[in-house]
Formats: C-alpha cells, structure tokens, sequence
C-alpha cells in the first residue's frame, strides 16, 4: 500500500460482521479462563493483553499504523510527546552515559536533556545541527549510547542532515534517534535514511485537530544492540524474570523492552479514546500535509517579500538556509510551520500577533487551524539567552503554524499585522 492507503487502512483490519471503524476498548484489564492462562500471559505479554497500563486494543491498531507509515518494525505510543522523547533515551542511557543531541530542537526537550536527565546522572552533549561529520565524531565520549535530532526542528525550522547524523551514529555503534513530530512519515520517514529510532509527538500533525496530547515511539528493527555498549537488552532483565531482549525478542528489542519494563514502570500510556482521536487524525495525514505545504509556502513567500521581516525561516522556500537539504529529506514539502523574525524585535513582534484576527495566539502548532505563537515569551521561556540564540530564537521571532483555511484569508490577517506596526 501507498502511504495515502496506509493511512487509511494499516493496523486495523474487521473481519465479517464486525465493526468498520476500531471501537475503543474502554476496559482496563482482559479476561482469562485459567491461572495458568493468566500466568502464561505473564511469561510472554507480547502474546495477549494484560493490563492497559502498558497495552490496549484500540491503541495498539494505532501503534500498528505508525509502525507501517514510519517503515519500522514495530511501535509504542506515549500519553505525550514529552513520554516518547523520555522513553526513547532511558531506553538506552543509565546513570553515568551520556547521549549527542542537535541543539536545535524543541525547548521542552532541551528542559528535559538539560535539566531533567542531568539529574538523573546522563549527560547531554550539545552539537550544533549544522556541525560537520569531523565535529560530530568528536563529540563522543566512551559513555555515549545515542544521538537525537529534529527532522524539522521546532521552532527554529533547521532540517537534519538525517544520513550523515545516521553515519556518525553507526560508525560509533549507536542508534540515531530522530523526533519526526514536523514532518509526519508523509513528508519523510528517516528509518529510510538510516535512523533507527523514529519519535512523535502525536499532539500535532498526525493528530491535527487539537484533540488529544500523545506521542509514540517507532523502532526500525535494524540497529544490533548487541555490540556491547547495551547490557540493558543484552542482560537479563531482573525485574522481567531473567529474560534477555535482544535474544527473546530480537525483531524489536528496543520497543518490546520499553513496553515490558519503562512503560509497566512509568504508566504513561494514552487512553484508549486518545488513541481513537489520534487515528481519525491519521487516516487524513496525507491530504491535510499537501495542503498545509502549498499554503505555508505561500504565506512564506509573501512574508519574505513583504519586507517587514529580517528573515523567514521556511526550508521550502528557496532563499532558505536549509533549502538543499529539504529538497533531499523532503521533496513533497516542508509542513505548515513557518518562522520569521520582525523587524523592530519584541515589541513590533507583540503588536503584530495582537492585531491578527484569524490566527489565534495559542501555545500550538500544526493545528488545521492557523495560530501563532511568539517563543520567547511562551514554549522557550525557560531558556537562557546563549540556549535561545543556540536553538535559533531572537526576541523577535514569531512561530506562524499556518492551517487549512483559504491562503488568502490567511494572507490577509498577516498584512493585518503588518499594518499595526505601520512602515
Ligand atoms: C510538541 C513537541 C514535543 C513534545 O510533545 P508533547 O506532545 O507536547 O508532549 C516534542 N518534540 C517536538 C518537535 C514537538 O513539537
């Protein structure tokens, strides 16, 4: 199947008489015949459900759908995205290893690897996106296990030179972790450029209505954790009866032992009706991202020529930075989010985003609906100036997520906003 058909028709399949569309299993816990029924459950949970905590029926057709729009062999969704980028790198990191992350990326990442795993002893080394191959290599301590980069990085709108991050990472015998949130597997799927990891936030694209916050994780199946550097697939699992996955499960280690152990310990699995939400999301990925592409690029445009900005941050156009690279990871289109820094800074960024009527100022994005937020003084605000300017944010700079409503309405509330501020 096509990736439009995917959508649509992956992970779930009724068989006669039962009901077209998955029905939410609004049910905690499965009912077994027998003890031993119950106890063999226990000895294989990847066989049957047990506990909804860590597995569900009308999730996992969801988990299924991402697993095959990704091209990964299997797939573990999140009750945030915030879940899915911690899961993915406890997976792999302990206390007393450190992982190599682009340092443009999402802030409530960068809260996360700074602050967060920081206490818990793993430490985060910072590169630049843009860092040569020479520079990435030397980045590596013995302890490192992972690198993590942004496709398309929000806000800061960079693309991620995917295979040589994806060379770096293997020549190190680590795996390439990538949060794909921006671009959706149908604008590019990164397991085929050599990631091994692929995250979401779910809250955004392939949602896309602004209805439920989630994330997911996919695994491709093809690092080989066994080289060493992962005795927590590689050992037996204590807490899971000596079992080692790597041998046990070696399809999909690295999913199958989030799943067993870090979600049956941390419990941040979505509801079932979330992941109901999440798939009528999906199943119109694909005609709602052609959309968003042909707007954005058009809003895009207009800003760039509008004169009102000192720069617009748009990998599709082609005055951009990252252009040569969007149009390799990214021939169908660079999503819906744009990124311009007004002239004037903070206080004419304050008057534009305050006199628009159709976008509403909303801390979002890749919703159908335009919106518009202003970094600094919302998702980024927690960050220093020097980690600010790191991850490509000036006091100026406006993320503008645009919808699916007529270009030309959007088009008029940017010349709205332009107006306020007045030449
Ligand atoms: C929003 C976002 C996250 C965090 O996801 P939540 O669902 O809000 O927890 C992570 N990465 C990227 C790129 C995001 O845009």
């Amino acid at each position: 199947m096509r990736i439009e058909t995917q959508c649509l028709h992956e992970g779930y399949t009724p068989k006669n008489g039962e009901p077209r569309v998955m029905p939410i299993v609004q049910s905690t816990t499965y009912v077994y015949d027998s003890t031993d029924d119950v106890a063999a459950v226990f000895d294989d949970p990847t066989k049957s459900l047990i506990y909804s905590r860590f597995e569900n029926p009308t999730t996992d057709a969801v988990e299924k759908k991402l697993a095959a729009l990704e091209g990964g062999v299997a797939a573990m969704c999140t009750s945030s995205g915030q879940a899915a980028t911690l899961i993915s790198i406890l997976n792999i990191c302990s206390a007393g290893d450190s992982f190599v992350a682009s340092s443009s990326i999402y802030g409530g990442t960068i809260n996360l690897f700074s602050v967060t795993l920081a206490k818990m002893g793993i430490e985060c080394i910072y590169v630049d996106v843009d860092a040569s191959e020479e520079e990435l290599m030397a980045a590596f301590k013995p302890n490192t296990k992972a690198m993590f980069g942004e496709t398309i990085a929000n806000p800061a709108l960079t693309v991620l030179d995917i295979e040589k991050w994806a060379r770096v990472a293997h020549a190190n015998g680590v795996p390439l972790i990538v949060d794909n949130t921006f671009a959706t597997p149908y604008l590019c799927r990164p397991i085929e450029w050599g990631a091994d990891i692929v995250m979401h936030s779910t809250s955004k694209y392939l949602d896309g209505h602004a209805v439920q916050v989630g994330g997911a994780i996919i695994d491709s199946g093809k690092f080989d954790f066994t080289n060493g550097k992962f005795p927590g697939l590689t050992e037996p699992d204590e807490s899971y009866h000596g079992i080692i996955y790597t041998e046990k499960y070696p399809a999909a280690p690295y999913i199958t032992k989030a799943r067993m152990q870090l979600m049956r310990d941390f419990g941040c699995y979505p509801a079932a009706h979330s992941s109901f939400l999440l798939n009528l999301g999906i199943e119109t990925l694909a005609v709602r991202m052609d959309r968003y592409c042909e707007n954005a690029l058009k809003v895009a445009k207009f800003i760039e020529d509008s004169g009102y900005a000192n720069f617009v941050s748009y990998p599709g156009l082609e005055s951009d930075k990252y252009n040569y690279l969007a149009k390799k990871y990214l021939p169908k289109g660079t999503s819906g989010v744009i990124s311009f820094s007004i002239k004037g800074g903070r206080d004419n960024a304050v008057k534009f985003m305050d006199s628009l009527k159709l976008a509403s100022n909303e801390v979002h994005v890749a919703d159908i609906r335009t919106c518009v937020l202003h970094p600094a003084s919302a998702t980024h605000r927690q960050l220093t100036d020097e980690q600010l300017v790191a991850a490509g944010i000036d006091g100026g700079l406006i993320r503008f997520s645009v919808g699916l409503e007529n270009v030309e309405d959007i088009i008029e509330d940017v010349e709205r906003g332009f107006a306020a501020i007045g030449k």
